[in-house]
């Protein structure tokens, strides 16, 4: 809790990894999920949705800006010219001792440090907003921070099939380059059995209906979601809805079982459902060799931690991961050492 109010703004908690490697800036357009039912999802569990209002986000995007300039401020008259330096970050935070306290200042720091290139806007849907009032804040920020170059979201693929193509178009014309989907899976009775909101057909439409309004799109899968059981279908069928979609990016979330979700005491208690790490493996190889499209396979989560023999990751982490068609034979291969390395 801070008591200079003057350096007051909001920040949420969760972005995609791909955003943190970046420096991005967090902007917080909403509070937590308005849908909030997936069982898997420990996230937003005790928090309640609410959206908060543009002049707050407003607000909040002009505090930035007051940091900002008293940190450039400082490094002019320490002779870094136009170049904001570590030296008048330092020399701001001790002038302002109370932003120790402040859960997104180090966030903008680094943003700044790093040359303020890329923002997330949070939380988990922010196209839940009304049109309008995403476009206007979206404007503000661009004005703000000229030196900002892409804008990413996440969004939910019911929210997208609901927005009018037109608003899309509006959205992205104001800035907002990429949306980050959760699909999680392509089949049908285990996206009811995790209770995600949507359809294998919501999923294709929301993803070819992004793509169509020119944004970059994101999609995130969630290999061993449905467990030993359901492991077949679930690498078909998540196949066969991306095929559908082709989308930029498709990246790798393995299902990790979180306390306090119903997920994890179906998990606790069917312990012969849960997969080893060779038939986790071996679901996304399947998943992978279904796969026909031009996207870009990422493994850029944490929980794709499987290793090759030297020790080594056997997945490379990077955010633009294998390119498909190119790498598939390269990266099916990989998936095979690992297999046979783990059984
Ligand atoms: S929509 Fe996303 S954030 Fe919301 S409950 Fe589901 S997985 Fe969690």
């Amino acid at each position: 809790m801070i008591t200079n109010k003057k350096y007051d703004f909001e920040t949420g908690v969760y972005r995609p990894p791909s955003e943190g490697g970046a420096s991005s800036l967090l902007v917080r357009l909403t509070r937590n999920c308005p849908w909030n039912h997936c069982t898997f999802c420990a996230m937003y569990k005790r928090e309640k949705f609410s959206l908060r209002k543009p002049e707050e986000i407003i607000g909040d995007i002009n505090v930035m800006l007051g940091i900002y300039s008293q940190v450039e401020k400082f490094s002019q008259e320490m002779g870094f010219g136009n170049k904001i330096h570590s030296a008048a970050v330092s020399r701001f935070l001790k002038s302002e001792p109370d932003l120790y306290y402040h859960s997104g200042v180090s966030m903008l720091l680094n943003w700044i440090l790093a040359g303020g290139k890329t923002v997330f806007l949070q939380d988990a849907d922010s196209l839940i907003m009304k049109t309008d009032q995403i476009v206007n804040v979206l404007k503000h920020l661009k004005s703000t921070f000229p030196s900002i170059q892409r804008i990413t979201s996440y969004a939910r693929s019911r929210t997208i099939v609901k927005k009018p193509t037109n608003d899309l178009i509006k959205i992205l014309n104001s800035g907002l380059d990429r949306l980050h989907i959760g699909l999680e899976t392509g089949d049908a009775q285990l996206l009811k059995i995790v209770k995600k909101g949507t359809t294998p057909d919501d999923h294709i439409k929301a993803g070819q209906k992004a793509l169509k309004a020119g944004f970059q799109v994101s999609e995130y899968w969630m290999p061993g979601l449905g467990g030993t059981l359901h492991s077949r279908d679930h690498a078909k069928n998540t196949a066969a809805v991306l095929n559908q979609i082709n989308p930029h990016f498709i990246r790798s979330r393995p299902f990790t079982p979180r306390p306090g979700t119903v997920y994890f005491e179906h998990a606790s208690k069917n312990k012969e459902d849960r997969q080893t790490p060779s038939e986790q493996l071996l679901e996304i190889k399947q998943m992978l060799e279904n796969l026909n499209v031009t996207s870009k396979i990422c493994f850029d989560h944490a929980g794709n931690h499987w290793k090759s023999l030297d020790g080594r990751l056997l997945l490379n982490q990077s955010y633009e991961g294998y390119k498909f068609p190119e790498e598939k034979d390269r990266l099916l291969d990989l998936l095979e050492t690992g297999i046979e390395l783990y059984n």
